[in-house]
């Protein structure tokens, strides 16, 4: 396995989270290529972990000033072996080739851990649209969409949202795509809902993850109520964890941005998450401001300088990272395993970087890697995309059911490949593995393509 760690290494030097992307996988199923060596005979990882195609473009765009700018936009086609591609599209300055590749590669064993037909996928642009005018961001929408239209579609590829990429976003990219087709289809998922959106999307991550920690805390007998959840990010997924976190009655603590954090003691309940939703969803503002209305809560300034996440050094019993990727470094991991912190639901990809994982193992905690805890997202993306296929929709209390019953069978089968393959109670390798298996096999049925 360490062969074709190094092979990609080799030949993408630069594509470091593609890289720790790779390497979880790898780790985990060294059992499943030692009890299947046809899968080694059909050069299986050596085609997993390339491409099936990589889509580069100009975006060039005109400012409010008038002057033109120039973006990057990416669309990574990973893997269709079990559906057409599907995964998000983020628009962050951080975006490159190797956050992609890591974010599509990730996306393949997720969708095949839902149960539904989809295959992987991810794309997006450096563009920020932080700061930006609304008539910026439809301008660069447009131009993005320009190029995108010729290589998606409702059976070929379904892009989503992702960081960066909200309803706004997704109106002005379906508006341009539905001009140059001239057809109105599901060809994007996130959609609003008076014009093919699915109930539940906007909530689905979020819910997603904090269903997936109860059905991990049911293991113990436990449930969240009265838990002390710290949540990092204020975006989509971070809202709706805190959302469903009252729901169940647990109480969240904190919350972020990249700019800094706010613990807020007191709890933030349904009145303090309404305040955060209209701060960051209507006035577009930063998570500083929160302090002006509760001034007994905590606001600290990021130090990008600092060892650690001050966020994940508090008291509590349950963690839902939910801003980006490596957000959890060693010594974050090692502060939540000694404030006694026993229940990591990763509601971003790839926020807790290896040694930290490592960690949690070591520590017996309850941990959910993104792969599994945060599918609720595509899942209810893929359950949008059925809707559209029959032309109606299903009422809230429909999609959030199917909903749970996703999470529960995910956490059901990475509970059970992880007892066969000799590493009970490990979420991460049972994740891995039975996205792996799924995937594979359907690529040794479809022959060399
Ligand atoms: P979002 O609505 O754009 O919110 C992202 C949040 O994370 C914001 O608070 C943002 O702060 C913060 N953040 C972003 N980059 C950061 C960085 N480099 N350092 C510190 N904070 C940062 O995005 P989202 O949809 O909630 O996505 C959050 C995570 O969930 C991502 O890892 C995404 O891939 C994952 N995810 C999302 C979905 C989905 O359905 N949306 C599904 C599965 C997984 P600023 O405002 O300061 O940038």
């Amino acid at each position: 396995m360490s062969d074709i760690l190094q092979m990609v290494k080799d030949k993408d030097p630069g594509q470091r989270e593609f890289h720790q992307a790779v390497m979880e996988v790898m780790a985990s199923i060294k059992p499943v290529m030692d009890r299947n060596p046809e899968y080694r005979a059909a050069r299986i990882l050596e085609r997993l972990v390339e491409p099936e195609r990589v889509i580069l473009f100009r975006v060039p765009w005109v400012d409010d000033q008038g002057q033109v700018q120039v973006n990057r936009g990416f669309r990574i086609e990973m893997n269709s072996a079990i559906g057409p591609y599907k995964g998000g599209l983020r628009f962050h300055p951080s975006v490159n080739l190797g956050i992609l590749k890591f974010l599509a590669f990730e996306q393949v064993f997720k969708n095949a851990l839902t149960t539904l037909p989809m295959g992987g996928g991810k794309g997006g642009s450096d563009f920020d649209p932080k700061g930006k005018s609304d008539l910026e961001v439809m301008r660069f929408c447009q131009s993005f969409m320009a190029e995108l239209f010729r290589h998606i579609g409702p059976d070929t590829d379904v892009p989503a949202g992702d960081i960066g990429v909200g309803a706004r976003e997704i109106g002005y990219l379906f508006g341009m795509y539905k001009r140059l087709r001239n057809e109105f289809t599901g060809v994007l998922t996130g959609k609003s809902l008076n014009w093919g959106g699915s109930l539940i999307r906007p909530e689905a991550t979020g819910y997603g993850s904090v269903y997936f920690a109860a059905e991990m805390l049911a293991t113990r007998d436990e449930t969240l109520e009265g838990k002390t959840c710290l949540v990092s990010g204020s975006g989509n997924v971070a809202q709706y964890t805190m959302e469903k976190l009252l729901d169940l009655g647990a109480r969240p603590v904190t919350f972020s941005d990249s700019s800094g954090y706010i613990f807020d003691e007191a709890g933030i309940d349904r009145e303090r998450l309404a305040h955060i939703m209209n701060l960051k969803n209507l006035r577009r503002g930063r998570v500083k401001e929160y302090v002006e209305k509760y001034p007994a809560a905590v606001y600290t300034e990021s130090d990008p300088g600092q060892e650690f996440n001050p966020l994940w050094n508090h008291k509590a019993d349950c963690a839902f990272p939910s801003a980006t990727q490596n957000e959890i470094n060693a010594v974050d991991a090692q502060h939540l395993v000694d404030n006694g912190v026993y229940v990591v639901s990763e509601g971003a990809n790839m926020p807790t970087v290896p040694e930290g994982i490592d960690l949690f193992i070591e520590n017996r905690l309850l941990y959910g890697p993104g792969k599994a805890a945060n599918a609720g997202g595509v899942s209810v993306s893929g359950l949008e995309m059925t809707q559209n296929s029959m032309r109606l929709s299903w009422t809230r209390e429909e999609v959030d059911n199917r909903l749970q019953m996703i999470m529960k069978s995910i956490h059901r089968t990475c509970l059970d490949a992880a007892e066969q393959y000799g590493t009970p109670g490990n979420y991460m390798n049972g994740a891995n593995i039975a996205g792996f298996v799924k995937v594979v096999d359907a690529m040794i049925d479809q022959g060399v393509v």
